[in-house]
């Protein structure tokens, strides 16, 4: 028997760790999702950079339904085929030679930590295992991952966490090279910052990035969990850097809402992850793999990369059309699909309120830290909803600041 439920079951029966909105969507299709009470919604948010394929994609549905018809789960003492015609895609379209899959953006971070420590610890010995990353940077929220990022609230309370970590400013190449020594290990960053605020990194740092890497033998570690899989207008962010990271790690998108991660990486370095040595009872199920392979075969396409840069500049003419009559942002910025506008100062710390006031206009949005409104829509959102949610976001913003200046 269903048993009913509300959102006041979350605080009955939930870890306390989420402050779920009161919205509790039970459909979606495309770019539109429906709540229990039968309201509408259009979805700039995808999940959190997820859906990029919107919900319930017909592709994906079938190849889901059939796999579950056929196989579920092996141990990875037998590999499958869905796992090895994944990993073939994902090595012929990148820069990688070996994958290994895991299930999330974390789990594929703390396998890429995990392979820089050993790969110095078996080609330099024990003293090489600094790892620099970047302050406001997201890595995952594991111990080991929360210790990589460079957000200290993520990390509060949970001490002792693991140390020989360093962090630097985004962007500073002096502040980077002054850090970096024989010790370093890797260096962990983001190719465009994605809770930090959307951040693109400046192409010629990344360049000196990668040749302070080369000259202390260090790996370069790309966290493309937010930025990959067709996010900013190329399969991964890396692309239009002019830039090739030792290791990648992808999450998000790769399922388009089924759980799965994968850390990518050169054959030299994956070397350094022999038989035995990292593992994961999931990782690279063939549930998970089969969706992998159709999301990248969908998405790895002329028409839907090309889809993204045209939408881009349909959602940055939007938003600087609404800004030009609100004042509220004072930058908008980010990548293809990855989107973020700055509020103005007299909006300082309040991005949040466009969630809120956004859901009650039928629209999902996100935010990056305090001072940023961040949109990470489908990368196939039709013209129509982007019109139609563009619209739905300008009264929400009336409302944010009307209800600023009555405060
Ligand atoms: C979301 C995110 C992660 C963490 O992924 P999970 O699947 O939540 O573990 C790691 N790195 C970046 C850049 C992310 O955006």
């Amino acid at each position: 028997m269903t048993q009913q439920v509300t959102r006041a079951t979350f605080d009955e029966v939930m870890v306390p760790n989420y402050a779920p909105s009161a919205i509790i969507p039970v459909r979606g299709e495309g770019s539109r999702v429906w709540d229990n009470e039968g309201l509408e919604y259009i979805d700039f948010a995808g999940g959190i950079a997820v859906t990029a394929l919107g919900h319930s994609h017909p592709t994906l549905v079938n190849v889901m339904r059939e796999q579950a018809g056929q196989l579920w789960h092996l141990s990875n003492v037998m590999t499958n085929e869905p796992a090895l015609r994944a990993a073939q895609k994902l090595t012929q379209k990148t820069f990688a030679d070996r994958v290994f899959f895991a299930n999330s953006g974390g789990e594929a971070n703390e396998a890429a930590f995990k392979l820089a420590r050993r790969y110095a610890f078996d080609h330099f010995g024990p003293e090489k295992h600094e790892i620099i990353a970047f302050n406001k940077s997201f890595h995952g929220r594991t111990l080991f991952t929360v210790s990589v990022g460079g957000q200290a609230k993520y990390k509060e309370g949970f001490e002792p966490t693991p140390g020989g970590i360093k962090h630097c400013d985004y962007n500073d190449i002096e502040q980077l090279k002054a850090l970096m020594s024989d010790k370093t290990c890797a260096v962990v960053m983001e190719p465009i910052q994605g809770e930090g605020g959307v951040i693109p990194a400046d192409k010629a740092f990344a360049k000196q990035v990668r040749e302070l890497c080369d000259q202390h033998n260090a790996l370069l570690v790309f966290d493309e969990v937010q930025s990959g899989v067709g996010r900013t207008g190329t399969l991964y962010a890396y692309e239009q850097l002019d830039v090739t990271p030792d290791v990648l790690t992808t999450a998000k998108a790769l399922g388009n809402g089924f759980p799965v991660g994968a850390m990518l990486a050169t054959a030299e370095a994956a070397k350094s992850l022999a038989f035995g040595t990292h593992g994961s009872t999931y990782g690279g199920n063939p549930m998970a793999c089969a969706i992998v392979e159709a999301v990248i075969d969908i998405i790895d396409t002329p028409e839907v990369l090309g889809g993204v840069k045209k939408r881009h500049d349909l959602f940055v003419e939007g938003l600087k059309a609404i800004n030009e009559k609100h004042h509220v942002f004072k930058d908008i910025r980010g990548m293809g699909l990855l989107i973020g506008a700055e509020v103005v100062d007299s909006l300082e710390g309040k991005a949040a309120q466009f969630i809120k006031a956004a859901a009650e206009e039928g629209l999902f949005v996100l935010v990056a830290g305090p001072d940023v409104l961040r949109l990470a829509p489908s990368l196939i959102i039709s013209e129509t909803d982007i019109a139609e949610g563009l619209a739905r976001l300008e009264k929400a913003i009336v409302k944010v600041i009307a209800e600023n200046q009555a405060a």
